[in-house]
């Protein structure tokens, strides 16, 4: 077999591979990227809307800073996600937002002087400083309390994943594209690389690194309706379950969004909202101020999804000849607005729809958006389990983003995550960690494993077609582990999703040579996507309370006194059926924010016994630094800059703050 070395090996070429490998590059490692497509095709182009980053350059993000986003972003996961990551993220966001500028993203920037907005269905001036013209400017999205998110018109990961990958050819990182991670080379306690096939002519290649990175992305597609790009099958996070050590957090954490066009699941942007898009019924009705007053068409993603899917519950939903769905309004916007700052809209609205969004609404509906879950990892990314195994994008539960990430706040993360992740890694490699001893033996073993499974696959003859497995298993998702819950349909489907299982392993393919095979592909990656796919649904049986966008109707309160807690789901045994959970627990005493009402959706949590506690703790630390600046609070709250690399820890400038 082919054997390649490096010393650092990165899976995946999206926004968050590329910045990982730039920064060991950096350090002087060796690097190496592989990808299913070329890395300009990654999902990551598809991020329309934009990345957040607390700039406070506009008259609307004035007075924004860290500590407004860390809020919004702990709010928004419900509680659930790591306060000391979203205080590293929040941080370094406005330095990652700078970098790109500098390698020619083209930021859409402030105009000084008086403009029109559409804020909450009213037509308004707004009025920029000559001082901010020219600025980096920033929209409404992600239900922030500050506009802050940066934006490239509607084409925002398009013009990020270009300049992070032309950075990465300036680099001379060698990419190698078509070529799939099959699984890890590992001995149970360290990582030396990846066995890698390659999908053209089927042939395995051993790439043995010192440190490996997992940045694949999400697994969307293992819902029916989902706004993911196909290639986004949760491969990477499948094989790291698969060495049995290392788990995935909170895989039940499955967030939907409200707008993807209705059926073809192709998104339209948050940002049509975030600039005065309004959702409306079969009526004409616009209803999301009936249930949300206070933020409307702008609550977090979760509390939109579900007010929606309970409307047409209530028989207020359109209908067409493909099922019941809502409109999405924005030809109050105007044709000028949408030719310059949501022209992607307009075109998916042409093409796939024949309609124009200035004149008609837009048919939409509630579809599977964004893995909050994946391989679980530490503040460095370093990834539970495994030594020399590291994770981080949508691959990773990093945990910035808990049951709820905001719009925006994701491909933030990819390239912050990318950055902080990267140099840990350079950090690893030079360390006596970053050394090892990989023997012919453990490798042979590792590649024998895999062939064994492709010609158990290759060789079957059995009943069953891998494509209607697949459509099976993604219509259960999409019915029984979606926007809402209930435990009796999410134990039908674990039972369901098990029997699945069974019967992917009894495969007939028609094509049966090793290269260029789809079939064959598919069949393999079912395997795989079964695992994710129950990890989800039984973490979601498990979990008996209501949780950003986990909701279950038969126990619909937030339970902090039980479940203020991350699931960790290990595939110890690859006889078991359903994954082993444990669970990690989010430590109250320690955090910045306690658990609250999130300023939205219900407000009826059971709280932590220790909430109190912390909350008069926290009151009596800013009372005693009352006169200090903000950063000496918070750093008395909840240090985090010692965990950050020393070049990332400086305060960020910002227009009227001085630093
Ligand atoms: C339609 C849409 C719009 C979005 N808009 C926004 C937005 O406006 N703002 C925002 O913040 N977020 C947005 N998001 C989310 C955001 O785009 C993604 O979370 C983010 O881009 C993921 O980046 P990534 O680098 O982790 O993964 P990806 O960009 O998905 O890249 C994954 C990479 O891994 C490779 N890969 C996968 N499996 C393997 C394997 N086994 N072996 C080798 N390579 C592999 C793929 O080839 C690919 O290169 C949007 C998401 C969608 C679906």
């Amino acid at each position: 077999m082919e054997t390649i070395h490096t010393d650092v090996l990165v899976i995946g070429g999206g926004l968050a591979g590329l910045r990982a490998a730039l920064a060991a590059r950096k350090r002087g490692n060796s690097v190496l990227i592989l990808s299913l497509v070329p890395p300009k095709r990654s999902h990551s182009a598809a991020a329309q809307g934009g990345m957040q980053a607390s700039l406070g350059n506009t008259t609307k993000g004035a007075g924004d800073n860290e500590d407004v986003h860390f809020e919004d972003t702990v709010r928004g996961s419900d509680w659930g996600n790591d306060q000391e990551v979203a205080r590293l993220f929040v941080h370094t966001a406005p330095k990652a937002v700078r970098e790109l500028a500098s390698w020619g993203v083209p930021w859409n920037r402030v105009q000084a002087g008086e403009r029109e907005a559409i804020i909450d269905n009213r037509r308004v001036t707004l009025s920029e400083p000559e001082a901010a013209h020219g600025l980096i400017t920033a929209r409404d999205f992600g239900g922030t309390k500050k506009w802050r998110t940066c934006y490239v018109s509607d084409g925002t990961g398009h013009a990020m994943l270009y300049a992070v990958s032309d950075q990465t050819i300036a680099e001379g990182i060698p990419v190698h594209e078509r070529m799939e991670a099959v699984s890890l080379i590992h001995d149970g306690l360290r990582c030396y690389g990846a066995i890698v096939r390659n999908l053209i002519d089927g042939k395995l290649v051993a790439y043995i690194a010192r440190a490996t990175c997992i940045a694949t992305g999400g697994f969307g597609r293992i819902y029916q309706s989902t706004t993911n790009a196909v290639i986004n099958e949760g491969i990477g996070a499948a094989i790291a379950l698969e060495t049995g050590v290392v788990p995935l957090g909170n895989m039940e954490a499955v967030q939907f969004h409200p707008t993807a066009i209705f059926p073809a699941g192709i998104l339209v942007t948050e940002g049509c909202r975030g600039d005065g898009g309004l959702l409306r019924d079969v009526d004409g009705h616009r209803f999301m101020p009936d249930y949300e007053p206070e933020k409307k068409e702008l609550a977090s993603r979760d509390v939109v999804s579900r007010r929606m899917e309970a409307h047409i519950r209530s028989g207020k939903g359109a209908r067409n000849r493909f099922g019941e769905h809502l409109w999405l309004d924005i030809t109050q916007l105007g044709a000028q607005h949408i030719d310059h700052k949501l022209r992607e809209v307009k075109e998916i609205c042409h093409y796939f729809l024949g309609i124009d969004p200035a004149r008609q609404w837009i048919p939409v509906r509630p579809a599977q958006h964004y893995s909050m879950g994946g391989i679980r990892t530490n503040a460095h990314g370093a990834a539970y389990g495994l030594s020399g195994l590291f994770a981080c994008g949508e691959a990773a539960c990093w945990d910035l983003h808990g049951f709820n990430r905001l719009g925006g706040n994701s491909v933030a993360e990819t390239v912050v995550s990318g950055m902080i992740v990267g140099d840990a890694i350079a950090d690893f490699c030079t360390s006596s960690g970053g050394d090892m001893s990989l023997s012919t033996a453990l490798l042979r073993e590792c590649a024998d494993k895999v062939r064994a499974e492709f010609s158990a696959i290759a060789d079957n003859h059995g009943p069953e077609n891998p494509a209607a497995l697949l459509g099976a298993m993604q219509a259960i998702m999409t019915d029984k582990v979606g926007i809402v819950r209930h435990g009796e349909q999410l134990a039908e489907a674990v039972r369901e999703l098990t029997e699945l299982a069974a019967r992917s392993r009894q495969v007939g393919l028609r094509t049966h040579r090793p290269g260029a095979n789809p079939e064959l592909t598919l069949a393999w990656r079912l395997q795989k996507m079964l695992k994710l796919a129950i990890c989800v649904a039984h973490g979601a049986r498990q979990r008996t309370e209501s949780r950003g966008a986990h909701f279950r109707t038969d126990f619909p309160r937030r339970n902090d006194a039980e479940w203020l807690k991350r699931t960790l789901a290990y595939w110890t045994d690859p006889a078991q059926l359903v994954p082993s959970l444990h669970y990690e627990a989010l430590d109250v005493r320690h955090m910045e924010l306690p658990p609250g009402w999130r300023g939205y959706g219900a407000r009826d949590a059971i709280e932590h016994p220790e909430t109190a506690h912390r909350m008069a703790q926290i009151e009596t630390i800013r009372a005693q630094l009352a006169t200090a600046d903000r950063h000496a609070v918070q750093d008395a709250l909840m240090p985090f800059r010692h965990l950050l690399p020393t070049h990332l820890r400086g305060d960020n400038a910002r227009p009227g703050e001085s630093t």
